[in-house]
């Protein structure tokens, strides 16, 4: 198969997934990382009347003509009223109530002057300050107005949605359910952290690291043992996984060694290759299939490979099933710290991280079978094909993780 562009292994995916059937409907306290099923709009103005901004007096703004620090104009204070109660009668010329901040504005007021502007007084207040109709005042609906349109369908929640969610009294929303992910990781010299390490034999860093990233993606993971370099074998177990699961991750075992069984698995189950092989580097191998319409993303085994890879491909369709209404990552122009000293002839992806607009390669070993050098990072340098070796001040382009 002809190696594909990134872009064009995500759109091949994206084409074939829609979103996890089924709602859940979730309270506001489990909201963040949830994907909403539905637009929500507002029934209700927010705030839903006029209220003070600040504690003082509310008052008729033409009583205040001329009114200053050396002149004064003199009010009688007609009564208090506190945030949670209402004022019962209307404000009169020449008089002023006093207000509490998120009070209703009582009726016959049309500002309202901070306590610090008078003498504080009780039964009568000076005030030294004249004021214009409408100021000091928080508008009925100017936070939210009853049937806008606050957030669509495919916005992924954090906690800062929060607030404009209870405003309206909702306590539960509905999102679309959280994928479950299987990660399996292939290699006979593989061992599961835990286990004692034989001759020849590697602890398995990518199932770790791609349940981790999962769970930080709001997927539901499913780490599985590492798998043996065996197709049939193999085929048997990506097959029950995907029972389990909404789409599986693979690593290793997709390039050309005569271990590399992932595309004969494949074969085995009937799979329909959405593409093997991706124009870009680490990880270049990558190798995508259905099984029964479910995505298994194979990614070669190098961990920062692995890493690299399941950002451009596996992410997007993670987020595709999530109901994600925009799949792909972020991208960001920055400006390269330190340099790269290596010429690009295939485009590659450098991890780095990104501060303030700018991006510093990760210090350590850079080759994609070394792991230290991810700690820490936050995004990758995408380089395209026939970049030559770039100094401190070139203009990059990042994808953020
Ligand atoms: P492969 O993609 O299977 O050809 O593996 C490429 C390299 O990555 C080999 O050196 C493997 O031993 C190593 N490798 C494969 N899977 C893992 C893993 N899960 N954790 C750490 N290293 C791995
Ligand atoms: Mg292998």
């Amino acid at each position: 198969m002809e190696r594909i562009s990134i872009e064009g292994a995500a759109a091949a995916l994206l084409a074939r997934l829609s979103p996890l059937p089924g709602r859940e409907s979730v309270p506001l306290s489990a909201l963040p990382g949830r994907v909403l099923a539905e637009d929500v709009s507002a029934r209700l103005d927010v705030p839903p009347f006029d209220r003070s901004p600040l504690d003082g007096y509310a008052l008729r703004s033409a009583d205040l003509a001329g009114a200053g620090p050396g002149a004064p104009a003199l009010l009688r204070v007609a009564g208090t009223v506190y945030a949670g109660g209402t004022f019962p009668g209307a404000v009169g010329p020449g008089e002023a109530v006093r207000i509490m901040t998120g009070a209703p504005i009582p009726a016959g007021a049309d500002c309202v002057v901070r306590q610090e502007d008078t003498d504080g007084g009780r039964e009568q207040v000076r005030v030294y300050s004249s004021l214009h109709a409408g100021q000091n005042l928080c508008l009925r609906g100017e936070d939210v107005t009853a049937g806008a349109l606050l957030f669509r369908r495919g916005e992924r929640m954090d906690w800062t949605h929060i607030p404009a969610l209870a405003g309206q009294g909702v306590t539960e929303v509905a999102v679309f359910p959280l994928p479950r992910a299987a990660v399996l990781s292939n290699g006979d010299e593989l061992v599961s952290p835990g286990a004692a390490l034989g001759p020849g034999q590697i602890y398995d860093s990518n199932g770790p690291m791609l349940a981790a990233r999962l769970a930080s993606l709001h997927a539901r993971p499913l780490l599985l043992p590492g798998g043996t370099d065996d197709p049939g074998v193999l085929a048997r177990r990506l097959a029950g996984d995907l029972e389990k699961c909404d789409l599986a991750v693979t690593t290793g075992g997709v390039s050309v060694g005569e271990h590399d069984y992932l595309l004969r698995a494949a074969e085995l189950l009937g799979a329909e290759v959405l593409f093997h092989g991706v124009a870009a580097k680490p990880g270049s191998p990558a190798l995508a299939f259905l099984v029964g319409g479910k995505p298994v993303v194979a990614l070669s085994g190098n961990p920062f490979a692995a890493a690299a890879m399941f950002e451009v491909l596996a992410r997007p369709a993670l987020e595709r099933l999530a109901g994600a209404a925009h799949p792909l990552p972020r991208r960001l122009g920055a400006v390269l710290r330190g340099e790269i000293g290596k010429p690009s002839p295939v485009r590659r992806l450098v991890r780095a991280r990104l501060e303030g607009g700018e991006v510093h390669v990760a210090p350590q070993g850079h080759s994609s079978g070394m792991a230290l050098g991810l700690a820490g990072c936050n995004c990758l340098i995408d380089l395209p094909a026939g970049t030559p070796a770039l100094s401190g001040g070139a203009a990059v382009e990042v994808i953020l993780l």
